[in-house]
């Protein structure tokens, strides 16, 4: 067996937020190792959100230009995939080469191994022949892979994931897409505004359907007006592929056809491959469980998708600030107490940056290290209208017990949205917990629908009271004065 190489911190799976927290520890001056079996960055950058809404920019622009009759005159629009993919291939993801993002790392000091880790032992972390002890800690940024049901039939066949649509060169003439939600609507416009045939095929009884019936019903609107046929309460039973293509049965044997499938329900970390059981730590569930600082066990902490917190870039670079402080202080503290004198090496760069971050932490900070705070998560499915929500749904709030006020106002009731032509919707829907005053939750359904969240995470977030929102000055004619509009609704 090899002999382990003692370094200060191992993190593996260089993702968005295994990147962010190998790159920052570097840079504090730590000896780190990162270690990736694809390509750094993770789904994000290649297969995720970038590439995603370039297409989603480019189907907007086809569908704005299709709504230029009645407003402004007529225009002829023909729709050209070519460079959509040019532009993914090459401004996006460099032809799904890594080298930039790589050197990004090992610029601020960090060393890379390219290959599949796994943990060995309390602080080991093994990849091929090399095992690294790691003096600090070891940090997960495993990430997520996507969920495949067990559908009769399915396996075997060329089905495409995430990665196949992104990276598709050629359209088909017709896609299936199973699953209703986020990923599957947003992939379903862009390909359905681009002249493919899609059926979106869901088990739930709606689209979307973590979010507000209301979201789920406009959304599915805005997919049907762009020629996109929808199915939900569909529980897919078998699979089969030919010639002509796909063939999707249904638990009643309705039966669904087209040249390709998408399967896009969910996504599942791969905690089995992790070596987890050699930490002591239960591999067998669905996602890390995590504290508040994101420890899973003694010297081993976790980042992003794993963590089961909410399957978004911006938690994984949340939750990284997070690490990135908890793991300095936890090197201040040894270090420290290892050189009473204070001056221990390291540590010059990495407590300097351990204490500017404690000093940037806003929500609850105990001690010197900011906690996790998930309250306030904003999540935007970037649909055309956008889908745009934050906290609590109200459903969600009763279950809860919470003494719920909604407040709800149609977008086309707004002058903005009656100049928009908003057609087939967007609405603003606030949820407020009667007893303290303040917003938990809201949606925010329309042509910006993402952008006008901001105002509303910020409200939930910092629990301002309801009797200053209704204070504020709302700029007019804009999306977001609706807001006004929908809080004088509450109740
Ligand atoms: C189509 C699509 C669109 C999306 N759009 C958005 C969006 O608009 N906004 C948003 O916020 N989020 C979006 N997301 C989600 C976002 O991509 C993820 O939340 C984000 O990538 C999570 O980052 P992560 O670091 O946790 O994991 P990942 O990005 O998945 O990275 C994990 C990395 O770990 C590596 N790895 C795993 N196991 C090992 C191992 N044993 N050894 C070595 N390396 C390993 C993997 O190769 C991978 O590179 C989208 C996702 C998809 C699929």
């Amino acid at each position: 067996m090899a002999e382990p190489e003692l370094v200060d911190v191992v993190v593996l799976g260089l993702g968005v937020g295994g990147e962010e927290v190998a790159g920052r520890l570097a840079e504090a001056g730590l000896h780190v190792v990162g270690i990736e079996r694809n390509l750094v960055g993770g789904e994000c950058p290649y297969w995720g959100c970038i590439p995603s809404k370039m297409m989603i920019r480019a189907a907007n622009a086809i569908a704005e230009a299709r709504r230029l009759d009645g407003l402004g005159g007529s225009a002829q629009v023909r729709t050209d995939w070519a460079p959509v993919a040019q532009r993914i291939r090459t401004e996006a993801t460099d032809g799904w080469d890594d080298r930039v993002a790589v050197q990004r790392f090992t610029d601020k000091g960090g060393r890379f191994v390219r290959g599949s880790g796994r943990l060995d032992g309390p602080g080991r972390v093994r990849v091929g022949d090399q095992v690294f002890q790691a003096r600090h800690g070891i940090v997960l940024g495993t990430g997520t892979s996507p969920s495949v049901p067990p559908v009769d039939g399915l396996t075997g066949t060329p089905y495409w994931t995430n990665r196949q649509a992104i990276e598709v060169e050629e359209l088909p003439a017709s896609l299936l897409v199973l699953g209703g939600g986020a990923i599957g609507l947003e992939l379903a416009q862009v390909f359905a505004r681009f002249g493919v045939r899609v059926t979106v095929v869901e088990a739930s009884d709606r689209v979307l359907a973590v979010e507000e019936p209301e979201a789920s019903e406009v959304a599915a609107a805005a997919l049907r007006a762009d020629g996109v046929e929808i199915h939900t309460g569909v529980k897919a039973a078998r699979v089969e592929h030919g010639a002509d293509g796909f063939t999707l049965r249904g638990s009643d044997g309705e039966g669904f056809t087209a040249e390709r499938l998408l399967v896009v329900t969910g996504r599942r970390a791969h905690l089995d491959e992790l070596g987890l059981d050699t930490v002591g730590v239960d591999g067998s569930r669905r996602y890390l469980p995590v504290d508040d600082r994101l420890h899973v066990t003694d010297g081993i902490w976790a980042v992003g998708d794993v963590t089961g917190e909410g399957a978004f870039t911006h938690i994984a670079m949340y939750q990284a600030a997070i690490v990135v402080a908890d793991v300095l202080d936890h090197v201040r503290r040894a270090e420290g107490d290892a050189d009473p004198s204070g001056t221990a090496s390291v540590v010059g760069g990495a407590v300097g940056v351990a204490s500017s971050l404690a000093a940037t932490g806003s929500s609850g900070s105990a001690g010197s290290v900011p906690r996790a705070d998930y309250r306030a998560l904003p999540r935007v499915t970037f649909t055309d209208p956008e889908v745009g929500a934050v906290g609590l749904t109200e459903r969600q709030a009763r279950e809860r017990g919470i003494n719920v006020q909604v407040g709800f106002t149609p977008l086309s009731s707004s002058t903005r949205g009656w100049i928009h032509k908003t057609d087939p919707g967007g609405f603003i829907k606030l949820i407020a917990d009667a007893d303290q005053g303040v917003l938990i939750g809201a949606t925010s359904v329309g042509p910006a629908g993402g952008e006008v969240l901001s105002g509303l995470v910020v409200a939930v977030h910092a629990a301002v009271p309801l009797a200053q929102l209704r204070h504020m000055i709302y700029a007019y004619p804009t999306f977001h004065r609706a807001i006004s509009e929908a809080l004088r609704n509450l109740s």
